[in-house]
């Protein structure tokens, strides 16, 4: 069967060629929206950032044809622990127990570029995709009929018209900056170091998981395994120079100092990057939306604002999917996209990576013991494991306010809620 397209329209414009990006238009032309993806980068970007896949998102990259082969290439990872650096484990939770409500009761441990890799492949042999990298937006206008980008390009200035803007350009958007939309937060005093190493730290650690979160009231520590490497994430004082703060040696004595290792470790790449909590005013300005770090931006603790980024996409996509081929209200879906996906960003990933972020790097002796406690205690209920792991692993969130569901159906969910409330 042919789909009914948009092909009277032009097509939707989707601005930044990182994981979300690329999701969005595999979404929409899945869905049989012409797409026109325009990436500043001459080709897609390879460095490392995020690395894990929560449960819902499985499910969404499932419904788009690449989470069998996402689980061919990562590291299938059911449980995670908290632990103290001083005192070891304190606890440890396991996402099995949402065997019953979702195909994936696990975290992927795979790199963000690998799902890039996949979707542009994918993309590329898509006629209703076209695909232009080495192209800077720096120009926006839109009106009732459409929107206008204008842009640098290999070959000079570039206009491109759309029918819609999907603003995916990154944690500097210059989409956000164009509409005028603000960002409002904070960043935290310190940066974070990402260190690659060969070295295998459960040799090195006996009893950790794959995934663990260390706390310490001066040098917490994020550690993860991917399939190339470990990978630990550490603060860089403040005050300390991008030079010293990567200087091998400083990095070897820091690693030394999360296990010892005769011979030394290997490091392989090393990254320094600004941590911020900020959301932006509004998801939506007239034709254009933002998603994705466009539209918030987070701690790394708990492995969400990729993860949430992809839900916009996909929430998006089904919504532009709607408008485009079958007539929907274009104000209506944009709205309930705008309103929902802030909520989320706002209430579960915000919330949630902020009291992550502190519970690891508490300084007072007192709070740090009740944090564990708290996180002990929790673990050992089955119930409140199963709550605590929902809401980590962002199904709460998705339970509530589903992934691009008519206005209508989630104005029903809500509502529901509150009578049960
Ligand atoms: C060093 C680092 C480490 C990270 N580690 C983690 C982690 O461990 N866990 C975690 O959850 N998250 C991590 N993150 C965050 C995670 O990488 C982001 O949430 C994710 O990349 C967001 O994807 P995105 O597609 O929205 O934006 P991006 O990946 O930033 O992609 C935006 C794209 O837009 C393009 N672009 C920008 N401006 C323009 C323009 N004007 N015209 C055309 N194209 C443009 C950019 O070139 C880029 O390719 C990390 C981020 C950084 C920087």
């Amino acid at each position: 069967m042919t789909f009914v397209s948009n092909h009277r329209e032009p097509p939707v414009i989707v601005l930044g060629g990182g994981p979300v990006g690329v999701t969005a238009a595999w979404a929409l032309t899945r869905a049989g929206v012409r797409v026109h993806l325009v990436e500043r980068e001459p080709e897609p970007r390879t460095d490392w950032r995020a690395s894990t896949f929560h449960p819902p998102t499985l499910e969404l990259l499932d419904e788009l044809g690449v989470a069998a082969r996402m689980h061919a290439e990562g590291l299938t990872v059911p449980r995670y622990q908290y632990r103290d650096r001083r005192e070891g484990l304190v606890a440890e939770f396991d996402f099995g127990v949402l065997k019953d409500e979702t195909k994936y009761p696990h975290r992927l441990q795979l790199n963000q570029q690998h799902l890039v890799r996949m979707l542009v492949a994918r993309l590329a042999d898509e006629p209703d995709a076209t695909l232009s990298y080495g192209i800077e937006a720096t120009g926006i206008t839109g009106d009732d009929e459409g929107v206008l980008v204008e842009g640098r390009g290999p070959s000079g200035p570039v206009s491109l018209r759309g029918s819609f803007l999907v603003a995916a350009d990154g944690a500097g958007s210059t989409a956000r900056r164009l509409l005028g939309v603000r960002f409002t937060g904070f960043t935290y005093p310190e940066r974070f170091l990402i260190a690659s190493t060969s070295a295998d730290f459960r040799a090195l650690i006996p009893d950790i998981a794959d995934v663990n979160y260390v706390a310490d009231p001066d040098e917490w520590l994020f550690l993860l395994r991917t399939v190339e490497s470990w990978r630990a994430v550490y603060p860089v004082p403040v005050g300390q120079t991008y030079e010293e703060a990567t200087d091998p040696a400083e990095m070897q004595a820091r690693l030394q100092g999360i296990a010892p290792l005769p011979g030394g470790y290997e490091i392989g790449d090393r990254q320094i990057y600004n941590v911020h909590q900020r959301v932006a005013d509004t998801f939506v300005a007239g034709r254009c939306a933002l998603i994705g770090d466009a539209a918030h931006i987070n701690s790394p603790l708990g492995g969400v604002g990729l993860n949430s980024g992809i839900h916009d996409a996909v929430d998006l996509a089904r919504r532009l999917a709607r408008v485009l081929l079958d007539g929907a209200d274009a104000t209506a879906e944009l709205e309930t996209f705008a309103e929902i996906r802030r909520q989320v960003a706002v209430e579960y990933v915000q919330a949630d990576t902020k009291r992550n972020t502190e519970r690891i790097s508490e300084r007072d002796e007192a709070r740090r013991q009740a944090n564990h406690a708290e996180l002990s205690a929790v673990a050992a209920d089955p119930d409140r494991a199963r709550a605590w792991c929902r809401r980590a692993s962002l199904l709460e969130s998705v339970a509530r306010f589903g992934i691009g569901l008519p206005p209508q159906d989630v104005r029903h969910r809500e509502q529901a809620a509150d009578a049960t409330s």
